[in-house]
């Protein structure tokens, strides 16, 4: 594994446990869906955690977006990092979580929660999906509104290709206006989701990728597969493709 020195170039506060960092370091290519590893020297101890890259292959600086864990060693350290700081950063990239892992279908979900947007954001600015789907229905499920972040890029996606681009947040701790209450699994179960975006979740139509909360990823997956929809693996092609971030 090879470490290389990264500058940041600014560390944006969105909120109170949630921050991006835009970091230059002159790493290998990746595919959008794939992460890499961040590090920091921490008590003579290199602390090192995988971080999926939210900008797009090719882009400079690289940019990330964080969740603040309770007592998490390493992104309580990121947090504090300023620009001109140094962080380690994984040379190669690494992951399946890629649209070339993803066979042919009509409609491409992506699911997320929290930070598991990211890979999502990746994808969405390369040409690839806007290539081979013919609609695209992005979710992020979130606690407060505050943070739907990224809104700028969601808006830009919906103005470039207005009919075949839906949006749809949740909003579990607050009411707000033109999100959906509560969690994904259960939107998906009663069919609430489906109905917001007029789209349905069919074996023959779609591919659902999902990202973030391992629990949000288990009972969302458990729930499609009553619907007939499979997991999507190497030598038996399917419908759903999963990534946890713990
Ligand atoms: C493939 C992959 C990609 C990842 N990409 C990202 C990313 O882009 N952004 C990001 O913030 N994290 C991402 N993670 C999680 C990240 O690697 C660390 O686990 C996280 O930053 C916590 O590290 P820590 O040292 O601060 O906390 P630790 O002491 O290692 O605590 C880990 C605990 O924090 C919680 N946790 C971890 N990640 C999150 C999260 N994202 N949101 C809410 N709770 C969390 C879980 O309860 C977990 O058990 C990814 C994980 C994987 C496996």
């Amino acid at each position: 594994m090879q470490w290389i020195e990264g500058k940041i170039v600014e560390n944006i506060h969105w909120t109170e446990n949630l921050f991006s960092l835009k970091i230059t370091a002159d790493i290998d290519n990746f595919t959008a869906g794939q992460f890499t590893s961040l590090a920091l020297d921490i008590n003579g101890e290199r602390v090192a955690r995988p971080y999926s890259y939210l900008n797009a292959p090719g882009q400079q600086p690289l940019e990330f977006f964080f969740y603040t864990a309770t007592n998490g060693v390493l992104s309580n350290a990121l947090v504090r990092l300023n620009s001109g700081a140094s962080v380690w950063v994984r040379k190669e990239a690494n992951g399946f979580f890629t649209l070339d892992e993803v066979p042919a279908a009509q409609d491409l979900w992506m699911l997320a929660t929290g930070t598991g947007i990211a890979p999502f954001f990746s994808m969405l600015s390369t040409d690839t999906p806007w290539q081979r789907f013919a609609h695209i229905i992005l979710v992020h499920a979130v606690r407060t509104a505050a943070d739907l972040r990224y809104q700028e890029l969601i808006a830009q996606y919906a103005q470039q290709y207005p009919s075949r681009f839906s949006f749809q947040s949740f909003v579990s701790r607050e009411q707000v206006a033109n999100s959906l209450a509560g969690r994904i699994p259960i939107a998906v179960q009663n069919g609430s989701l489906e109905q917001a975006v007029a789209h349905k979740f069919h074996p023959e139509q779609s591919h659902v990728m999902l990202c973030g909360n391992p629990d949000m990823v288990k009972e969302t997956v458990e729930i499609l597969r009553q619907r007939g929809l499979r997991k999507n693996r190497r030598r038996t092609p399917g419908h759903i493709t999963v990534e946890n971030y713990w």
